[in-house]
């Protein structure tokens, strides 16, 4: 088991300086938002040295919780076919799989902490399109899966509950988690966007194209009822995908900042409110100005930090 002596007086933050490697700028996939991301959180004080922990690289026997060992070696040792890396969308190099590994290792403390603090933030992850044994759209490994698998397999819980509100369906952490009766999915997406062929998630809720803030937070709400109905976790690992926002350049849907600020604070309430850890990880965003991106992708963080600081004052005795 993982302690801290101290419980961090901000929000607990999980980063890497790996997890934004050298990258071509004008590549579809928006490598440097981690970096900034990171960066604009010490410039809002949230990031303040005593609540970041630095992730290190997942183990292969974790990665194996999710994947099979064939695919994990093939993608480690470079022997991944054009093919394969097309679909990906990613350019293999050795600094690739350290991050991939690392951005694992990464949702694996975030779920520690947030057993230990209730509530912690991973700067990075929410790769929820890795299946078993291959990747696809931007997602080498599936972090969501692998650290769902973990928490059960370490005894820090009994029932997991994925929340994906990212824009695309969850389809790989579906598939993984299929016959995991202790890991519950649901993912909240938007109809008409990829995956194309979707999986079947625990549950699934279907957004309508260009649905706004009011349509959006109405479902998020109709849904968290249903899963009151359909199940009594003990920790909720919960996508926050930017990709909802108005601005994303793939997203299909139509929400503002607030829409998104709504969201977040009330996934975190309703787990909170029932005492439920909750592991957050930052899931999709996309956009070819990558600070714009990092500012939408702060929205999460910043929603949880609120939540951290009003649940210790709660917690300080008078
Ligand atoms: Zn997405």
């Amino acid at each position: 088991m993982f302690h801290v002596k101290h419980r961090p007086k901000n929000l607990p933050i999980v980063y890497s300086p790996h997890y934004s490697i050298s990258w071509n700028p004008k590549h579809r996939f928006p490598m440097a938002k981690y970096r900034l991301l990171y960066d604009r959180l010490i410039a809002q004080g949230i990031a303040q040295g005593e609540n970041v922990f630095i992730s290190s690289p997942a183990t292969k026997s974790q990665m194996q919780l999710a994947h099979t060992s064939e695919y994990i070696d093939r993608f480690s040792s470079g022997r991944i076919s054009e093919r394969e890396m097309k679909k990906l969308g990613l350019i293999w190099s050795e600094q690739l799989v350290k991050r991939t590994f690392t951005a694992v290792g990464g949702t694996i403390l975030t779920c520690k902490l947030a057993k230990e603090f209730d509530l912690a933030c991973h700067l990075a992850g929410g790769t929820h399109h890795a299946f078993a044994d291959q990747g696809m759209g931007f997602c080498v490994f599936n972090d969501i899966a692998i650290a769902a698998k973990y928490l059960i397999e370490s005894g820090l819980s009994k029932q997991v509950l994925i929340i994906d509100c990212d824009v695309h369906q969850g389809d790989g952490t579906a598939k993984i988690l299929e016959d995991e009766q202790q890991c519950f999915t649901c993912s909240i997406h938007a109809r008409t966007n990829y995956p194309f062929e979707k999986m079947s998630s625990d549950l699934d809720v279907e957004v309508d194209k260009d649905a706004g803030d009011g349509q959006y937070l109405e479902v998020l709400e109709s849904t968290l009822d249903k899963l009151d109905r359909a199940i009594n976790p003990d920790f909720v690992i919960y996508d926050g995908g930017s990709d909802v926002h108005e601005d994303d350049r793939l997203g299909h849907l139509k929400l503002t900042d607030s829409g998104v600020q709504q969201r977040d604070k009330r996934v975190i309430e309703w787990a909170r409110s029932k005492n439920l850890p909750v592991a957050c990880v930052i899931g999709g965003g996309y956009d070819h100005d990558h600070q714009e991106l990092a500012r939408r992708h702060s929205l999460l963080p910043e929603s949880a930090q609120q939540h951290y600081l009003k649940e210790q004052t709660l917690k300080i005795p008078s």
